[in-house]
């Protein structure tokens, strides 16, 4: 049975072909349901009269009721306007007009009298109106509506056509004339529909769906709006974990995956004599989750978010070893060509003892290592696959993957990470590694279908990275501080910005600071690497090469070296500019320094000239080291929108939720969810039909859906 909600715009009384069209155009407002999902972004109250004796400087909207007293045609004819006298018991009110003369004329006379409503503003320190809204009252009684008015954002092309903030109203109102409780019928189970208040615990009922949505349209008290938004963003955070819930639970329950039984040659032979250290509690936590998982018959999908330096790829690499002890081929991918082919060298040397085939392919493999490789994987004779994207291309083909790991996602989307899936009959595991950590709350809502890990721990011998802010002014004694460390035989990266926007005055910028950095460290004394993006492959990798070997002391660069790159005898990272910069990218900044056991510095340049936003950046990096810390701060002061890679998902586009400002509804709904999949996984049973039967009339509209 179609609802009354899919009927299209053009449909609803006062709409019609060209408003519909517009209102498509201008806010995507296609069919009732859209109207009534499009909410007021304010309301004025105008259920009470007021009296003009009341109006004070503060007063914004007035709303009165008297009789005009005066009505005069002032200025002259480049400037004419219609000012009224509007009297109650308590004053007169000026009311102006500047268009529409002739037909305001023709209502407003002197004896009439109106129900006035307005924005009040001052001219020449009395109170006037400006166009108010005025309706004639025939001597009736004034019953003012017993609700808020609710005011809509809108466009400068649908305020032309009559549609204003206010007047759209009118539609909504007009919509809900028709509408009846079963046109929103509740779709929470009884389950979600209480909740414990957070200060005292008391059980509090939701209001239902119905009565939310009128409630958030038309107020009859303030106190019911916010229950009704309360009510409207719980159901939309509820719905959204719900939908990647099923996902996750149904792939946990009937996803086949390849199984990796055994423990075997290729795992303990290294972990016995290749291992350069001990594993830390959270990587041996890790693996552990990682192996139950690729034991249990079902497809892993697990996200590792693990704090820069907490040795993550390690972990990576005794996963894959685990995978070809089960007979299966693994890839790991990263998003750089620097990234990958400093895996590659790593893993490459650590397995330089064992019969273990590891190859490289990027972007820009010779087409003959290329084909060779191609064919390694597919006769199944490559045991490790290392690269890019490149290895998502069609063309790469294996015999048996196993394992696919995803080292940095951030740069990777969801649709990539699907890909991923293709490559084998089976679908293979797939590990995601994180840059920096997720907020946890983004991490629910982004990644809720993927298993969750968390290493949070660094390997020991750490010292903490001390961090500091300093001026630009202050360049010379940070050279000085450069020279020093350099001088104990350490080496240093200089970071510039490089944003897009701005790609030629960033490029001038870094070819001005590498001649600056020259003119301190003069060779042949010193010997400087630089690194961006402009560079061809091999310039780059010669410039990398020669700063990970030792023969260069510093390194100037932009963010390509962003993630990753691991030079542990690199203790000072100077990041120019600092304040262009993000908060979880300067973290990752400066996890490229602190990797080895020497005492590690970063130093934040910024102009003396600074922000308040970026004020605190600079402090909060100051104070501490920790990434989870400092991603909540990040998602705080940047909001869900602007968190890399989670933009182009559309996965956080909530119409009223806000997951930094309702992170006591998102998580109160994780709950509910959670409790609810435990018991009903297929959601089955009785009191789950109308949340089923809700979810599948959506399927299709929301981004949501598209992912699963
Ligand atoms: P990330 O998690 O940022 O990718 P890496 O995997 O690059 O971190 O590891 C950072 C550094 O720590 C590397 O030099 C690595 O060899 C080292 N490392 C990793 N695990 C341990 C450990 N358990 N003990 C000592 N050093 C470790
Ligand atoms: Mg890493």
């Amino acid at each position: 049975m179609a609802s009354i909600l899919s009927n299209p715009i053009e449909y609803l009384k006062g709409v019609g072909p060209l408003r519909a069209e517009l209102l498509q155009k201008e806010l995507g407002i296609h069919t009732f349901q859209d109207l009534l999902e499009h909410f007021p972004y304010r309301h004025v109250d105008r259920t009470k009269i007021n009296l003009i004796r009341e109006i004070d400087a503060s007063t914004e909207f007035i709303q009165v009721v008297g009789r005009i007293v005066s009505v005069d045609l002032v200025g002259d004819k480049r400037s004419r306007r219609l000012v009224a006298g509007l009297r109650d018991s308590s004053g007169v009110l000026e009311l102006v007009w500047f268009q529409g003369i002739h037909g305001v004329q023709k209502l407003v006379q002197v004896g009439g009298e109106f129900l006035v409503y307005g924005r009040v503003s001052f001219f020449q320190g009395s109170p006037q109106l400006t166009h108010p809204e005025i309706e004639v009252l025939h001597g009736q009684h004034v019953t003012p509506p017993d609700f808020l008015e609710p005011v809509y954002p809108t466009t400068e092309k649908l305020k032309v056509r009559g549609l204003g903030g206010r007047q759209l109203g009118k539609l909504t109102q007009t919509l809900f004339n028709m509408l009846k409780e079963k046109d929103l019928p509740e779709n929470l189970p009884a389950s979600a529909l209480t909740w414990p208040d957070p200060e005292t615990g008391r059980p509090m009922g939701f209001l239902s769906r119905y009565e939310a949505y009128r409630q958030a349209h038309f107020p009859t008290q303030p106190m019911l709006f916010r229950q009704a938004v309360d009510r409207l963003k719980f159901e939309e955070l509820f719905m959204a974990q719900l939908r990647l819930g099923l996902i996750k639970s149904k792939r946990h329950r009937s996803s086949h995956g390849v199984v990796f039984g055994q423990v075997g040659e290729f795992f303990n032979r290294f972990y016995t004599h290749y291992l350069p250290f001990e594993l830390t509690g959270a990587q041996k936590r890790v693996l552990k989750e990682i192996r139950r998982d690729t034991g249990s018959g079902r497809q892993m999908n697990r996200l590792l978010q693990g704090d820069v330096g907490s040795g993550k790829t390690m972990v990576a690499l005794l996963s894959m070893l685990l995978a070809l002890d089960n007979g299966f081929q693994a890839c790991l991918m990263a998003p750089t060509e620097i990234l990958a082919r400093q895996h590659y060298e790593g893993i490459a040397a650590l397995l330089k003892d064992m019969p273990v085939e590891v190859r490289l392919l990027t972007g820009s493999s010779r087409s003959k290592s290329r084909k060779e490789v191609l064919g390694m994987a597919s006769e199944g004779r490559l045991h490790i696959l290392i690269g890019t994207h490149a290895v998502l291309e069609e063309a790469v083909q294996f015999q048996r993957l196993g394992l696919a790991i995803v080292d940095e996602q951030h740069r990777f989307g969801v649709a990539q990470r699907a890909r991923l899936w293709n490559k084998a009959a089976v679908p293979p595991h797939v590990l995601v590694m994180t840059a920096t950590p997720i907020p946890r709350t983004l991490a629910m809502t982004a990644y809720g279908d993927l298993d969750y890990s968390v290493m949070d721990e660094l390997p020991p011998g750490r010292q903490p990275i001390s961090t500091v802010h300093r001026y630009e002014d202050r360049r010379p004694q940070v050279m000085d501080f450069i020279r020093h460390e350099i001088g104990k035989g350490r080496q240093v990266y200089v970071i510039f910005p490089l944003i897009e926007e701005s790609e030629k005055v960033d490029y001038e910028n870094l070819m001005k600071g590498y001649e600056n950095v020259k003119a301190w460290f003069p060779e042949p004394k010193y010997w400087i690497s630089m690194v961006h993006g402009r560079q061809s492959n091999e310039e780059r990798d010669t410039n990398m090469q020669r700063f990970l070997k030792g023969d260069t002391q510093i390194m100037v660069a932009t963010t390509v070296i962003e993630v990753g790159v691991n030079v542990p005898n690199a203790t000072v990272m100077v990041i120019e500019s600092a304040e262009k910069f993000g908060l979880s990218q300067l973290h990752q900044l400066r996890g490229r320094v602190g990797r080895g056991t020497e005492k590690s510095f970063c130093i934040l340049l910024t102009s003396p000239r600074l922000g308040k936003e970026a004020r605190e950046r600079m402090s909060i990096l100051t104070e501490t080291n920790n990434g989870f810390k400092i991603a909540e701060k990040d998602l705080e002061i940047r909001g869900p929108g602007d968190i890399e890679g989670t933009r182009q998902s559309g996965l956080l586009n909530f119409k009223l939720a806000n997951i930094v400002q309702d992170k006591y509804w998102l998580e109160l709904a994780r709950d509910r969810v959670m409790e609810l999949l435990d018991k009903d996984p297929d959601l089955a049973m009785e009191e789950n039909r109308a949340l089923k039967a809700f979810l599948q009339s959506q399927h299709g509209k929301t981004a949501w859906s598209k992912i699963s």
